[in-house]
């Protein structure tokens, strides 16, 4: 390939216990099914179209730019609660990290490229759903502003993959600001590693926390990185539907799109994924499983920490820190969407009063908050005397902002990857039609702004549009 990228890995020289030197498997007649130029530009990659069938080959497995070391990172973690000593990168390769023009590093990655010495009984690949999936849902999240991987390209394979029927195989390359997880550390924890507990903290402050000072200070970064990052999935509905410690990047981004969803009608223990059966991963447990997953990672870091009661009660106080600045976060959040600047304790009434009468009704999420700017949040109520009461309060308290109604436009998303569009744009793409996948990423990319001839993907889903169950499609 003539055009060099800026690699440096630096993940690549942590020592080899770290990961498996592993290339992609070649596919024989891959298909460029989108490139986001937008996120080439950002990275400093020139994606152009002379240079397209070389950037193919790089994104289906078959080209190894020049600069990449492709390596499956090892992890381990807690599934569902339950301890898995080895898990690793089984259908995923880490190319390198690329260093863009404003200095900012990024991890590339391959999903689905074939088997690794982590895959166990899996093929390594990914079918063609959980890809458009994940690209749809984790551009929507980029451009909703909420911290997260990225989707740089996806790739039909053109060979099937077997799920519960042969289903089109494909690939995501993936950008992320590193595939760190929870579980890198506890994959070391576990063997009493702690030389590699050392390095993997020194690496992970210098490249996502460079202010914080040692394993403690990361503590207090990574719990708060979280604590922010799970107020803002809550102030726009979203449900993450596996939150393993291996799907829990420590560089707080969003990673690992499987049965993920928002949710439309509003339910705090909404769940959709189907291998979540006691809904442990629900809507409204998530700050706690979050905090959960965060004792984990400070139990890694405890061995670092010097004398062991002393930091076994530091990492319990930084742990203990998630509540307080999730709540600050989520108020100030939830403040905005419905027209507050700065909302103080006082106004969580009032938030709270509007969230329990859209549950009460099964209201739908977004488009009760959308509609306040609007002034049709009263639609989304078939009994509309509680809405109208608490509407007089909320009135007589935002007469006191300046400027609420632009307020509530940009914290209040017109539009989401509703499930139904996401559904609909994977059923016709592994049909090989990929117009409403375009369209959707299209309409997404400005969620706080829909034509007047994209507002049917403002609306909620018919009955029969309805999506009651997602899925992992590993
Ligand atoms: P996930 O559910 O995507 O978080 O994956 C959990 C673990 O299963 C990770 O170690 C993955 O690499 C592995 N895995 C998932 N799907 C496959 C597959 N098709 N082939 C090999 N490994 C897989
Ligand atoms: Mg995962």
């Amino acid at each position: 390939m003539n055009h060099a990228l800026p690699f440096d890995n630096s993940y690549a020289r942590l020592p080899e216990r770290f990961y498996a030197r592993q290339p992609a498997e070649k596919v024989t007649e891959p298909r460029l099914i989108a490139v986001n130029e937008r996120l080439a530009a950002r990275l400093g990659l020139d994606v152009g179209a002379h240079s397209r069938p070389d950037w193919l080959q790089v994104f289906a497995g078959n080209a190894v730019p020049e600069g990449a070391e492709p390596l499956a990172q090892a992890y381990a973690g807690h599934q569902f609660g339950g301890w898995v000593p080895q898990l690793g990168d089984g259908r995923a390769l880490l190319l390198g990290e690329v260093v863009a023009p404003d200095g900012a590093r990024f991890d590339i990655q391959l999903k689905g490229s074939g088997p690794t010495p982590f895959s166990r009984r899996g093929d390594g690949r990914a079918a063609i759903g959980p890809v458009i999936r994940e690209y749809v849902v984790s551009e929507a999240m980029a451009a909703l502003g909420v911290p997260t991987t990225r989707a740089l390209a996806a790739v039909a394979t053109g060979q099937p993959v077997w799920r519960e029927m042969p289903e089109p195989g494909a690939v995501l390359t993936r950008v992320a600001a590193s595939h760190i997880r929870v579980g890198t550390f506890q994959y070391f924890a576990a063997r009493s590693d702690v030389e590699a507990l050392a390095l993997l903290t020194d690496h992970v402050i210098a490249r996502h926390y460079p202010g914080a000072s040692g394993p403690l200070g990361l503590l207090d970064a990574v719990v708060a990185a979280q604590a922010r990052l799970i107020a803002q999935w809550m102030s726009l509905g979203f449900i993450h539907g596996v939150m393993n410690t291996d799907n829990m990047a420590v560089s707080g981004e969003t990673i690992d799109y499987g049965p993920c969803a928002y949710m439309d009608g509003y339910d705090p223990m909404k769940v959709f994924s189907s291998i979540d059966q006691h809904g442990r991963y629900a809507y409204g447990n998530q700050p706690q499983v979050a905090i959960w997953n965060l004792a984990q990672f400070a139990s890694c870091l405890i061995p670092l920490m010097g004398e062991e009661a002393a930091a076994i009660e530091a990492a319990t106080q930084s742990i203990n820190r998630f509540a307080d600045i999730y709540q600050a976060e989520w108020l100030r959040l939830f403040g905005q969407k419905i027209g507050i600047e700065a909302a103080s304790e006082e106004d969580a009434g009032l938030i709270h009063g509007l969230l329990n009468l859209m549950a009460a009704q099964g209201a739908d999420f977004t488009r009760t908050f959308r509609g306040l700017a609007d002034g049709r949040a009263q639609d989304e109520f078939a009994d509309r005397a509680p809405f109208a009461d608490w509407a007089r309060a909320w009135q007589a308290r935002i007469a006191r902002e300046t400027g609420a109604e632009a307020r509530m436009r940009g914290a209040n998303p017109a539009v989401i990857p509703r499930n139904h569009r996401v559904e609909e744009a994977i059923q016709a793409a592994r049909k090989g039609d990929y117009a409403p996948f375009e369209r959707l990423n299209r309409i997404l990319a400005t969620p706080f702004d829909l034509a007047a001839e994209d507002a049917n993907y403002a609306r909620a889903p018919l009955e029969d549009e309805v999506v009651r169950r997602t899925f992992c499609g590993t």
